[in-house]
């Protein structure tokens, strides 16, 4: 053990009081990704480091990883669990596939340019893709000058919904939709409705790409306002996620910036409910918001916080690379979890 407390003294809100303050934070560990010795690290980190909910892909063996990750915090003193979100689509959706080549057809002399822009080391320097490490960033797809690189979406059939969502029991739901959807929205809408599931929250995640083919879109808001108009009577508490550029948040401030253009653009229009950006969110994220005057209001027109994904897996993917260097798993090695808490704490500003 580190001989310094790990737990930082607090305040630690609850989730809901995280939520109505504007001061949540959700760690993204990818609707499909299933590389389960990271995340069972990441989610361990994520949770000690303070984050308010955890959305990860709807699969059991996934839900197990996070769980034993979440055990592992609370036996360090972490005062208080994040919620668990799991992740669903109501149609093909980026964050719903994984990359897929036949690396027979790849000619020898590849340099593998597929596997330099990969940010997960899902493509290694033999052989295809590893799906369990895959999250769909996609950024593979057009990085092969042969085109030899498909996706393969990774949408949950309505008779495998209540199965396994019952016997998951997460606390929260997030929704997946494009515009353009609101009739595969309301399917999926009402197959979650019909299981009666105790949520504490339903998130709803959508941003500007299009989801249905032909004919004039509406725009963002007027697209969530029909589904506000599907979702009053649910009787679950509603988080509208922005979605500002989906899995892009290593990139830079470009992403950022896009993310937070996204929301002052939309967030005077947006219906009622509390807001949460993601989707290119990173450490210029907070600053971006607080500039644009919608920091910490989550009901006068501000948000009530931040998600984090791609920028919170490259900040701790030299941990578990190292980790992995020693024969190990991040949280065999304690010497590292100070230096990645306070990495993870200084994206979310949390840092003392
Ligand atoms: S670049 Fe993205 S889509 Fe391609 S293999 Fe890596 S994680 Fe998967
Ligand atoms: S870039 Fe294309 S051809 Fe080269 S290794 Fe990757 S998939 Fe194969």
């Amino acid at each position: 053990m580190p001989p310094y407390p790990l737990v930082e003294p607090g305040p630690w809100l609850d989730p809901a009081e995280a939520l109505a303050s504007g001061q949540w934070i959700k760690w993204i560990g990818g609707a499909s990704n299933h590389d389960l010795v990271a995340l069972e690290d990441l989610a361990a980190l994520a949770s000690l480091a303070g984050a308010h909910c955890l959305d990860v892909a709807a699969d059991a063996a996934v839900v197990a990883a996070v769980r034993r990750g979440i055990n592992w915090a609370l036996a360090q003193g972490l005062p208080r669990a994040p919620w668990l979100m799991l992740s669903l689509s109501d149609g093909e959706d980026p964050h719903f596939r994984k990359a897929f080549f036949d690396p027979d057809r790849c000619p020898a002399a590849c340099p593998r340019p597929c596997a330099r822009v990969c940010p997960a080391r899902a493509i290694a320097a033999s052989g295809g893709v590893h799906a369990e490490r895959c999250y769909g960033c996609g950024r593979c797809l057009g990085a092969c000058p042969l085109g030899l690189i498909e996706e393969q979406q990774q949408v949950l059939a309505a008779e495998q919904l209540a199965p396994l969502l019952r016997s998951l029991g997460p606390d929260a739901l997030e929704l997946h939709t494009s515009r353009g959807r609101g009739a595969a929205f309301a399917r999926r809408l009402g197959q979650l409705q019909a299981l009666d599931l105790p949520l504490q929250l339903l998130s709803v995640s959508c941003g500007e790409g299009a989801g249905a083919a032909g004919g004039p879109l509406p725009s963002l808001p007027a697209y969530l306002w029909q589904l506000h108009g599907l979702l009053r009577n649910s009787g679950w508490p509603l988080l509208w996620q922005l979605d500002g550029r989906p899995m892009s948040g290593d990139l830079g401030a470009g992403s950022a910036q896009a993310a937070v253009a996204l929301l002052r653009q939309w967030r005077p229009e947006l219906p009622p409910g509390l807001v949460q950006l993601a989707g290119g969110t990173n450490g210029d994220s907070r600053r971006r918001v607080a500039a644009a005057g919608l920091a910490a209001a989550p009901v006068a027109g501000g948000i009530a916080g931040l998600a984090y994904g791609g920028s919170a897996r490259s900040l701790l993917q030299p941990y578990l690379v190292a980790a992995e260097q020693r024969g190990q798993g991040l949280l065999a090695c304690p010497d590292l979890w100070p230096l990645a808490l306070a990495d993870l704490r200084q994206l979310w500003a949390l840092a003392g």
